[in-house]
């Protein structure tokens, strides 16, 4: 075939890093396109985690359903992220996600609806959010990527594990293929073109600190864990610009869960802490709340000691928006083993939580008078959404918080094709990047989120069709 670029080798040579959604998807369907294609892999087992295998399968679009109108899922995402997603990507992923999904079916992965709710219309089958705890075996995301790979090899293309990807080869100001390291040896792969996916930099604690927290170690995976940032060093030293580093995707997690299993990734404290009120050991509330789960995990990371703070309820509060969404908090929390502190007083609660008791009682009064008056934008910082409850009916309750990071937002700089940018927005030639190591679409002054399988697999899988397309 006649590639749209100078190619070296007929088929073209192709090399891939990383073997979850955004790199499977590209690699299959580039060796449907007719490319040669090499993925390197640096999980050893035949089923390496990554958190493609953990995830929770939901297509969709900041919670709307990826068929709605292009500029109905435009608008959301710039609504999500205040303006931060980059127009080319905004426009391509609103506009393909349905297609890329839809070719998805076409590779024999199997997609259900689980709700009546738009953003619960294209899940992963069969499906993982069942229960609280990881489970992913023979559920969506494993599907997924043993599918994918069936269908890699039976298109004459292969995947290579144990192999980490440790440095790009460079000719003239393109990509001329990768070295990487497999059994404490090196080698590398001549290609036409290069793929980095490798997920992000959500294990790099250097990383995490010099973009995202003053304490990385305090912060819970809540996914595989095993993304270290390679992929944005490399793409750095090929001359790439980065952006939007500093915002994560992740949710608030019990603080049990860092020794108890049962507790990640569900159940997630998002909607208690949407009803209640955050505190800091003072008593002082720390951020608006009703900005949503994935800005108080940011904001919690940002904070000097991330594990410093509670979630404080009532019964009406436990007994109503505690027990929505998926694996709510009630009951699942306490079922899993986590811990839920009540009390008949809120001195005894800050007692209990050794917090401070009258910086409490100050915050609460000032809190249930503003939402009464419906002046609670007013309050600092402000309360704004409409989930806000007030807090009067003993029992009172508390959660200890952790930020929990899935994964990072910001990354590798690309157009709405997944080529890799530099800083005058010059794209590197033979360099693609998709999926989480990737940034310019999630984030912003709100770390808005948008959807990491979609962003993943749509970029990807344009990325092929625009790298091979015929001449
Ligand atoms: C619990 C959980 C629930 C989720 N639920 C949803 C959901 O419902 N909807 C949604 O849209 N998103 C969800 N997500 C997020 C979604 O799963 C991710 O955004 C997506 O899978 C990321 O794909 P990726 O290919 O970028 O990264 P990954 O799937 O993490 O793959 C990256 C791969 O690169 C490999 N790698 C890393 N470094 C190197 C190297 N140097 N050389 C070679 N290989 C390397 C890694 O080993 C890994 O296999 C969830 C995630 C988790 C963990």
């Amino acid at each position: 075939m006649k590639a749209s670029y100078p190619v070296r080798h007929a088929p073209p040579h192709i090399a891939v890093m990383g073997g979850g959604i955004a790199g499977m998807v590209f690699a299959a369907r580039a060796a449907e396109l007719g490319g040669k294609v090499t993925v390197l892999e640096q999980g050893d087992d035949e089923l390496y985690r990554c958190n493609t295998r953990y995830t929770g399968g939901a297509f969709h679009l900041c919670f709307h359903d990826i068929d709605e109108p292009a500029e109905v899922l435009a608008a959301a995402i710039k609504t999500s992220t205040a303006g931060f997603a980059s127009e080319a990507l905004t426009g391509a992923i609103a506009a393909d996600a349905r297609h890329a999904v839809r070719w998805l079916q076409t590779q024999g992965i199997r997609l259900m609806k689980t709700g009546p709710d738009a953003w619960r219309q294209h899940f992963l089958a069969p499906p993982s959010l069942m229960q609280p705890g990881l489970h992913w075996q023979g559920r969506g995301g494993d599907m997924l990527l043993r599918t994918l790979r069936r269908n890699l090899e039976a298109r004459g293309g292969s995947l290579l594990r144990g192999a980490r990807v440790v440095r790009l080869l460079t000719a003239e100001g393109r990509c001329t293929g990768l070295e990487y390291e497999r059994g404490g040896r090196r080698a590398t792969i001549e290609a036409d073109l290069v793929m980095l996916a490798d997920g992000g930099f959500q294990a790099n604690l250097d990383m995490l600190r010099q973009y995202v927290s003053p304490a990385p170690e305090r912060i819970k995976q809540r996914g595989a864990g095993v993304s270290r940032g390679d992929a944005i060093r490399l793409a750095e030293e090929a001359g790439a610009a980065l952006a939007g580093m500093e915002n994560i995707y992740g949710h608030l997690l019990c603080q049990d869960a860092r020794h108890d299993d049962r507790l990640w990734p569900y159940p997630i404290m998002d909607l208690l802490a949407g009803a209640g009120i955050v505190v800091d050991r003072a008593g002082r509330r720390m951020m608006d709340e009703g900005l949503g789960g994935v800005y108080m995990t940011n904001a919690l990371a940002r904070l000097a000691d991330p594990q410093g703070t509670v979630v404080v309820f009532d019964r009406a509060i436990w007994e109503g928006p505690a027990t929505e969404f998926i694996l709510p908090a009630n009951p699942y929390l306490p079922l899993s083993g986590g811990t839920v502190e009540s009390a008949g007083s809120l001195q005894d609660l800050a007692t209990r939580l050794g917090i401070d008791a009258a910086g409490l009682a100050h915050t609460v009064k000032a809190y249930n008078a503003a939402l009464s008056q419906g002046t609670a934008s007013a309050l600092s910082p402000p309360r704004t959404g409409g989930g806000a409850r007030p807090i009067l009916h003993a029992p009172y309750h508390a959660v200890r918080l952790m930020p929990g990071i899935t994964f990072t937002m910001g990354g590798i700089s690309i157009d709405g094709h997944g080529r890799v940018l530099r800083a005058d927005g010059a794209p590197i030639p033979g360099l693609y990047a998709a999926g989480c190591c990737t940034g310019g679409f999630e984030g912003g002054v709100h770390s808005g989120y948008v959807g990491g399988l979609t962003k993943s697999a749509t970029i990807s899988w344009r990325a092929a069709a625009h790298a091979l397309k015929p001449a």
